[in-house]
């Protein structure tokens, strides 16, 4: 199955489970758990990409930033991104180094991404990604007026900005990424999605999907196997319904026909699926959905879901 280089993308519940409150020492507790899960992994294939997910942080710091005394300025969506890469890159890097045993102790590198998006995206039209604070409705269209801000009713009640969530279309820092590897470091890249900056790089308010944003950096550094690990045993139809199936080998034809018939919401299964199916198709090689508790299991393709060429 080719070079055996890997990307595994760590889901939100990696770094934070659901419903914790986000403290350093919750946060330092589940990446530290979240390594140990790897720890097989890499002592057995060291050629790896991390990615992570960072919704819970971009949103603590957006929400940090609309509560600073007056006269303090805000930053951008993009630097708040930035500032997620170094926040959960440092507790990945330094979680791994801490289990990692001697021998294998690698070289870890947390790498600063930006990934190129289109201005042209039908995305921007239509903005569907939530973060920050929740508003009543004079807030909100206060917040529109004075901002320009895109605000909706999120479904837990409240109104929320929302920011379009192009697609990824190139990983700027992928070949350096990709000579990390090769020199013998695990690399953490396109945390949170990568970075988003136009054609003209240009930095973008939107947020980048990270399984999408994995999908393309493994297509672009060459990889033969994409792991997507989040906190469910894999894909399953009719998820959560009677009839509920979970999968294990698929076909890119047969997981094409489930997308289509709607099995995978967006914003959960959805992007997880779509990435699997473009990495999948680029690459020839396998891409893997399953639980961060059986990470070892899953890329030796023992347990979770795995989409195969055909
Ligand atoms: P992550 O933070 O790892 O990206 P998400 O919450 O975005 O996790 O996506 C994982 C979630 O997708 C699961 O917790 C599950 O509730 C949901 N999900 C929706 N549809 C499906 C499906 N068809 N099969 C499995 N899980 C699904
Ligand atoms: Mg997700």
């Amino acid at each position: 199955m080719g070079n055996n280089l890997t990307i595994i993308a760590l889901g939100g519940n990696a770094i934070l489970p659901k419903g914790a409150r986000g403290t350093p020492e919750e946060q330092w507790r589940t990446v530290e758990k979240a390594a140990i899960q790897l720890v097989e992994i890499i002592e057995e294939n060291p050629r790896v990409i991390i990615t992570h997910g960072n919704g819970p942080q971009v949103g603590y710091l957006v929400e940090a930033f609309e509560n600073l005394p007056p006269g303090k300025p805000r930053q951008t969506l993009d630097i708040a991104v930035a500032m997620t890469q170094g926040w959960l890159g440092y507790l990945i890097a330094h979680s791994l180094d801490r289990v990692l045993s001697g021998s294998s102790k690698p070289r870890i590198a947390a790498v600063v991404t930006r990934v190129m998006v289109s201005r042209r995206d039908p995305a921007f039209q239509n903005p569907t990604k939530f973060i920050g604070s929740y508003y009543t409705r004079e807030e909100a269209e206060k917040l529109a007026r004075e901002r320009g801000w895109t605000m909706k009713p999120d479904p837990r009640g409240g109104y929320r900005r929302v920011v379009p969530s192009p697609k990824p279309l190139k990983v700027l820092e992928a070949g350096i990424v990709r000579s990390l590897v090769y020199s013998g470091a695990i690399v953490v890249a396109v945390g949170g999605g990568g970075i988003p900056v136009d054609e003209n790089l240009e930095p973008v308010e939107a947020v980048i999907d990270k399984d999408l944003a994995s999908a393309r950096l493994g297509i672009e550094v060459g990889a033969s196997r994409l792991v997507i690990l989040t906190d469910v045993p894999g894909v399953a139809l009719n998820y959560g319904k009677p009839g509920e199936k979970w999968l294990g080998r698929v076909t890119l034809g047969e997981i094409k026909e489930y997308y289509a018939e709607g099995h995978f919401p967006p914003g959960s299964m959805g992007p997880k699926v779509q990435a699997s199916i473009e990495f999948v198709e680029a690459t020839g090689g396998v891409a893997s959905i399953g639980s961060l508790g059986e990470a070892y299991r899953v890329y030796k393709m023992e347990a979770g879901t795995h989409i195969v060429p055909g």
